[in-house]
């Protein structure tokens, strides 16, 4: 695909998704050598460290409305990363349309696992969805008190266990491949 081409149409699916920068996909994002995270606070994002590395918490503050507003800023590791779905749009293995459908798909999967969650108790808190789903999994429950609650933590372990999946097939990179 042309450079042009790709890049509005890249810029039209991630309007769409945002699932790299809103706390669906990770948790973290690492500061890269050369980078000043005190620079990168200032703007709002949300620097961590710990053993003397720094690094980003998400969901990212930055993002509003599935944009970036630190755009022309961004971290390094948020420059470098397109998804496998961009990666193959880029080569020509799939088509806009196709990469769409995935990410509505999949954004609904999302929005099934977030109502799961607050089914179970747990309001939007600001972290991950990984963090959240496993806050409510590692919460007791009494069976013979809350028998629903049971069957909806079910459905949202699996659900949570088919969208892991999917993330990995379809969006996430293999480890160190960029
Ligand atoms: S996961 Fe892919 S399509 Fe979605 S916002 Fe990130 S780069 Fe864009
Ligand atoms: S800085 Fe921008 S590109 Fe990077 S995670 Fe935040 S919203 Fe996404």
């Amino acid at each position: 695909m042309q450079s042009s081409t790709f890049t509005e149409a890249a810029t039209r699916l991630c309007a769409a998704c945002g699932m790299c920068c809103d706390g669906t996909m990770f948790q973290i994002v690492r500061m890269q050598p050369g980078e000043v995270p005190a620079k990168l606070g200032k703007m709002g994002l949300k620097i961590r460290c710990r053993d003397g590395e720094y690094y980003m918490e998400q969901p990212c503050s930055a993002l509003v409305e599935k944009r970036c507003t630190v755009y022309e800023q961004r971290p390094v590791r948020c420059r470098l990363f397109n998804c496998q779905q961009l990666g193959r749009l880029e080569s020509g293995e799939t088509a806009e349309d196709d990469v769409m459908r995935m990410i509505v798909e999949t954004r609904a999967m999302v929005e099934r696992v977030k109502g799961l969650i607050e089914q179970c108790g747990l309001r939007e808190d600001g972290q991950a969805l990984v963090e959240r789903h496993e806050r409510v999994m590692s919460t007791p429950v009494n069976e013979a008190l809350e028998p629903e609650l049971l069957s909806v933590r079910e459905e949202l372990d699996e659900t949570m266990r088919r969208l892991r999946l999917r993330l990995n097939r379809e969006f996430r990179l293999p480890p160190n491949s960029h």
